[in-house]
């Protein structure tokens, strides 16, 4: 599903879909939603024998990462 039709979904704050779609759908928008807002709540990267891995994406992020606050790999919100 393309982000903006998620978007579009959530926007109508409803549960119900439009003709053309199903309830996988919706339920497939709200899903996007969540992962997106989860993305943004900072998460601690365990130490691990010098290495910081995403506690998301298991990439392992550096200092530049933790300087922006985000995994450049799928740019969940972190720090070190
Ligand atoms: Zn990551």
């Amino acid at each position: 599903m393309e982000i903006e039709k998620a978007i579009e979904i959530v926007s109508r704050k409803t549960t119900i879909p439009n003709e053309g779609e199903s309830f996988s759908d919706i339920e497939e928008a709200y899903k996007i939603a969540i992962v997106s807002m989860q993305k943004d709540v900072y998460k601690r990267c365990a130490y691990d024998k010098g290495f910081y891995p995403c506690p998301n994406c298991g990439t392992s992020t550096t200092e530049d990462c933790a300087n922006t606050g985000r995994c450049s790999t799928c740019g969940q919100a972190i720090i070190h």
